[in-house]
């Protein structure tokens, strides 16, 4: 990619992966002049002192003037809003992103920019950490992750190799679905372990003290992992499970069918059944780690 593939991105929500697209951009594309938008002062205050963007602005609608990219990275909720916002100061023909962790319903709150005559590329970035802020990003947090774009058919494959291009600068590696599969897929693979995690965790919450200090004592055990999990923002969580709602609940009643299928092996004390289970998860394991996603 060129030392200025874009003239001037609009990154609208400067938080961890907003950021961390600004601190690849200021890297690999000093050229490009970038415009951060956020609400709180504070926020623009952060970005300013980072150091990792041109202009910053609480005003959506003067950051994408002008602007050949703009990159939504705010929660889920904002977007119908922010579409609203923009609409009117966009530039006809400026390519249109976003990293929102599901995709129909993002897509569905975007149409007021497909009917100012953007072109719109839907994207989500795998990449995350528990944290959030601007300070919390990182240039290398999309390195070797997969990112997933969501064009529509009638997309401008123009625009979609340009985005593309973008998400390989930042390290990651690129693939297109459809819309609803990619929510199926991200139900399963990050949804649903963010739910049980936030179950779990809610569940040592309500023991008395007692036990509930010594959960904490001994929880290396295999609780912490989950704990980190839980950790995850609490706004952008709800939003997802807002969103995907139809995804997210077709695999957590699945879901509940095997957890109950275990608890009946328990109870009966079918040991063949646990043993053949735990080893066939055991292969999974192997072939994320294949797959070098572990
Ligand atoms: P974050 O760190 O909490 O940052 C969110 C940013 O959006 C903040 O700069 C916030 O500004 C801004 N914002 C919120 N509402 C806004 C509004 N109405 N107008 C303008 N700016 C607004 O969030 P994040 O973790 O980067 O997540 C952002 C998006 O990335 C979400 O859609 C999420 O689904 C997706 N995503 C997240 C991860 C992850 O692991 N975190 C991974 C992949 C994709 P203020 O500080 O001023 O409120």
């Amino acid at each position: 990619m060129s030392a200025k593939p874009f003239e001037r991105v609009a990154i609208i929500g400067i938080g961890l992966i907003g950021s961390s697209l600004a601190r690849v951009l200021r890297r690999d594309c000093p050229d490009t002049r970038i415009v951060a938008c956020a609400r709180r002062a504070e926020t623009l205050a952060a970005v300013t002192r980072l150091g990792i963007a041109d202009e910053v602005t609480d005003d959506p609608a003067a950051a994408v003037k002008g602007a050949d990219l703009v990159v939504l990275a705010t929660p889920l909720s904002a977007y119908a809003g922010i579409a609203e916002r923009i609409a009117p100061a966009v530039t006809k023909g400026a390519i249109v992103t976003d990293v929102g962790s599901c995709k129909a319903a993002v897509i569905r709150d975007l149409a007021p920019l497909v009917e100012a005559g953007v072109r719109l590329v839907p994207g989500h970035p795998v990449a995350g950490t528990e944290h959030s802020g601007p300070e919390s990003g990182f240039a290398e947090l999309f390195r070797d992750r997969w990112c997933i774009l969501t064009p529509g058919a009638d997309a401008d494959p123009n625009a979609v190799a340009k985005v593309t291009e973008l998400w390989e600068l930042a390290g990651m590696r690129v693939t297109t679905m459809l819309p609803d599969h990619h929510d199926m897929v991200l139900a399963m693979t990050s949804h649903l372990p963010h739910l049980i995690a936030y179950t779990i965790v809610g569940t040592a919450t309500a023991l008395g003290d007692d036990l509930k200090s010594e959960v904490i004592a001994f929880s290396a055990c295999g609780f912490r992992d989950f704990t980190r999990i839980a950790a995850s923002d609490p706004i952008m969580w709800r939003d997802i499970f807002i969103k995907n709602r139809e995804a997210v609940l077709d695999i957590l009643q699945r879901f509940s069918e095997d957890l109950t299928a275990l608890q009946r092996a328990i109870r009966y004390g079918e040991a063949d059944t646990l043993e053949k289970r735990f080893r066939e998860t055991r292969a999974i394991r192997r072939s994320v780690i294949e797959a070098k996603q572990a």
